[in-house]
Order: C-alpha cells, then sequence, then structure tokens
C-alpha cells in the first residue's frame, strides 16, 4: 500500500460536562509527517473506545494526564506498519500502539508491539489478550485475590472486562459466578457463557436481585465495573472476609450531581471486608502469565470473548458515546479499515 499524504484524526473540541456529545468532537484532516529515525508509519485498522477515556475529557488530575483541547485523542489501537525506520519493526508488521483515534499514526517503534495475528484477529488485542483481559486477571486473582470454591459477582459483565472476569472465574473453579447486565439480551448472554446466575438491573432494587442471585451461600469476592448502587448492594450480600476489586464505577462518570452510595460502607467493619482500587497498568508484571493461561483458555474454550464492531473513524465519537449508553456486548471497537 502506498504512503498517504495526509490522515484524518478526531480532536476534542470541548470538554464535555455531563453525557459527551458529538460537538465536544471534530474530525480532522492532518498531513502525514517524514518519519524520524525510530518511528513507524501505521494504517489504524482497529481502535478502542473505553470507559476511562471519559475522565480524561475532564481537566482534572488522574493517573492519566486529561486529554488537550484542539488535539487529537488518543488510546489502543491496532493496525499495519506501512513504512519503516525502527530496526524492530518492517512493512507488513501488525503492531499494537497507544495512537489510536487516527486512521494513520506516526508512532515511535518503542511503543509499538508486534502482534501474532495467527492466535487471534488483531482486534482481540484491545481486548481479551490487551489490558481488558489483564484488567479482569489481574482483578480477581491478584486485587480480590480469588480462590477456589468462592461465590463471585461482576457488575457491568456483558461487557468487556466483566465477561472475561465471570468466565475466568469459572475457569479457575469458582463455586458459583453472578453477573449483572442492563437488558434482557445481555442476561442470556451471560448464561450462555457459563454465569451461574444472571439479572438484569433494571428490572428491580439491585440488592433484593443479588441477595436472591446469591442464596445461602453470599458473595466472597465482588469485581465492581459500576459503583453506585452496585457496590451498596455487595457489601449489604457480602460474606464475611469478602474482597471487593473496585475496578470502575461507570454509573458516576457522566453524572453531574453528588455521587450516590454506598450508604452502608460501615458494614465493611463487621464483616472485616477488604476494598481495594486498582488500576491494570500496575498489574503489568502479570502480563505474560496472563497471556499464557488466557491463550490455553481460549484455545481449550473455557474463556470466549463478545466483540462489537462500529465501522468508520467519523463513527468513533458516537461509539463512545453508545459504549456508556451499553449498546455493546463484550469490547466496542471501531474498525478503521
Ligand atoms: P464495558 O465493555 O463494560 O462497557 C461499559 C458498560 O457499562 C456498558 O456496556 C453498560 O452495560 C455498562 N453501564 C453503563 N452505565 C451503567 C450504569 N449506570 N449501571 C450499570 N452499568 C452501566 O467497558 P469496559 O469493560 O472497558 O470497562 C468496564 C469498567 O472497568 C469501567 O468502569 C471501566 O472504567 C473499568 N476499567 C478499569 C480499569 C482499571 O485499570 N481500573 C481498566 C479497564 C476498565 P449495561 O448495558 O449492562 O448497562
Amino acid at each position: 500500500m502506498s504512503v498517504p499524504s495526509t490522515s484524518r484524526e478526531i480532536h476534542l473540541a470541548s470538554r464535555p460536562e455531563g453525557w459527551p456529545t458529538d460537538e465536544n468532537f471534530r474530525l480532522t484532516e492532518v498531513s502525514v509527517p517524514e518519519l524520524q529515525d525510530g518511528q513507524i508509519l501505521v494504517r489504524n485498522t482497529n481502535m478502542s473506545v473505553d470507559p476511562y477515556m471519559r475522565g480524561r475529557m475532564n481537566d482534572v488530575k488522574s493517573y492519566v494526564p486529561p486529554f488537550a483541547l484542539d488535539a487529537p485523542l488518543d488510546g489502543g489501537a491496532v493496525g499495519e506498519v506501512l513504512e519503516s525506520r525502527s530496526a524492530a519493526h518492517k512493512p507488513g508488521d501488525t503492531v499494537l500502539h497507544g495512537l489510536g483515534w487516527r486512521d494513520y499514526a506516526v508512532v515511535d517503534g518503542t511503543r509499538a508491539r508486534v502482534i501474532d495475528t495467527d492466535l487471534a484477529p488483531a482486534s482481540a488485542y484491545l481486548g481479551a489478550l490487551g489490558l481488558t483481559g489483564l484488567t479482569a486477571y489481574a482483578g480477581l486473582t491478584k486485587v480480590a485475590e480469588f480462590k477456589e470454591g468462592d461465590v463471585v459477582f461482576v457488575s457491568g459483565a456483558a461487557g468487556a472486562v466483566g465477561s472475561l472476569v465471570g468466565q475466568i472465574a469459572k475457569a479457575l473453579g469458582a463455586k458459583k459466578v453472578i453477573g449483572s447486565a442492563g437488558s434482557p439480551e445481555k442476561v442470556e448472554r451471560l448464561l450462555e457463557l457459563g454465569f451461574d446466575e444472571a439479572f438484569n438491573y433494571h428490572d428491580g432494587p439491585v440488592k433484593e436481585q443479588l441477595a436472591k442471585a446469591a442464596g445461602v451461600d453470599g458473595i466472597d469476592v465482588y469485581f465492581d465495573n459500576v459503583g453506585g448502587e452496585h457496590l451498596e448492594a455487595a457489601i449489604a450480600v457480602m460474606n464475611k472476609y469478602g474482597r471487593i476489586a473496585m475496578c470502575g464505577a461507570i454509573s458516576q462518570y457522566n453524572t453531574t450531581g453528588a455521587p450516590t452510595g454506598p450508604r452502608n460502607l460501615a458494614l465493611a467493619i463487621g464483616k472485616e471486608l477488604t476494598l481495594r482500587g486498582f488500576i491494570a497498568s500496575s498489574y503489568n508484571q502479570y502480563a505474560d502469565e496472563f497471556a499464557q493461561l488466557m491463550g490455553a483458555w481460549l484455545r481449550e474454550e473455557k474463556v470466549s470473548y463478545d466483540e462489537t464492531f462500529v465501522d468508520g473513524l467519523e463513527n468513533a465519537p458516537q461509539a463512545f458515546i453508545d459504549l456508556m449508553k451499553g449498546a455493546n456486548k463484550g469490547k466496542m471497537v471501531v474498525r478503521l479499515a
């Protein structure tokens, strides 16, 4: 393929207040610069949209710097190397890197990893075989210290991270896995994926539905993707010495009012609960261990992953908004080519 002279990219035009809208984003055409030593030119084929990006759209200090206004957004992407001035890459390689939200990316060779597309399609490295998968694995096994025989509850269970958490827990010998999600179709999908119990959180109070699903077993581990009412319900139903991995709080990412719940945190004292927040990248030392296990689980069909594709860079902002509204099953991926 010939080297392009221009590329399209999505800029942050303004910072969202509450829910993002189309106006917060701008599609811009830019020229493709000549490569410097050590750089590669990548034709992005798939890019990731992730809930954490919402936090980066605010001008607040966090564990990742905020996106700049009138500059391209960034995030996980995979693509084909078109041109290389890096000794570690050659044209035709498929790479994973951090400059998504654009059709073509000029990437420092040290920040692009060649991926094996014989093992799985490139898009899987944005999800099950990438940071999403590591989040699920590390959050469950290292943060919540899952052990065989535990009863596990996961919220956001039909999403990218959640659907893997439930399946990994089953593969590692959970006694029971319970998932919550936002539609009857998603609940059905969870049961197909091997969850023992699943409920639609729109059907009634989470605490009641969770208590019913848990029954006399209670829950030992809660993997929290949602926060708010879900976290409060889990604390209420949790067994003594229960462990909670605080992964995300998506119910609060687009709210402008005061955050809700949990109002029952004091229960953690008598139950001697552990609540531990985490950031996946702090668990990179487990990436190889995880890659080996996940490779085997996929081959043995103990774990499978769903992907929801949206086509075209111009539709990436809407895909991001739709992700937070629950339009996805499994990983939301924008296909660029
Ligand atoms: P998902 O694929 O799970 O997509 C987001 C899902 O959130 C939607 O599909 C929607 O599903 C659900 N959702 C939206 N609003 C609500 C709500 N009010 N209550 C309950 N569910 C809601 O995204 P990811 O798997 O990428 O991320 C899941 C969570 O993990 C997020 O909170 C994210 O921020 C966090 N995360 C944290 C990381 C870390 O390092 N700590 C790394 C990666 C992700 P539904 O239809 O079921 O409502």
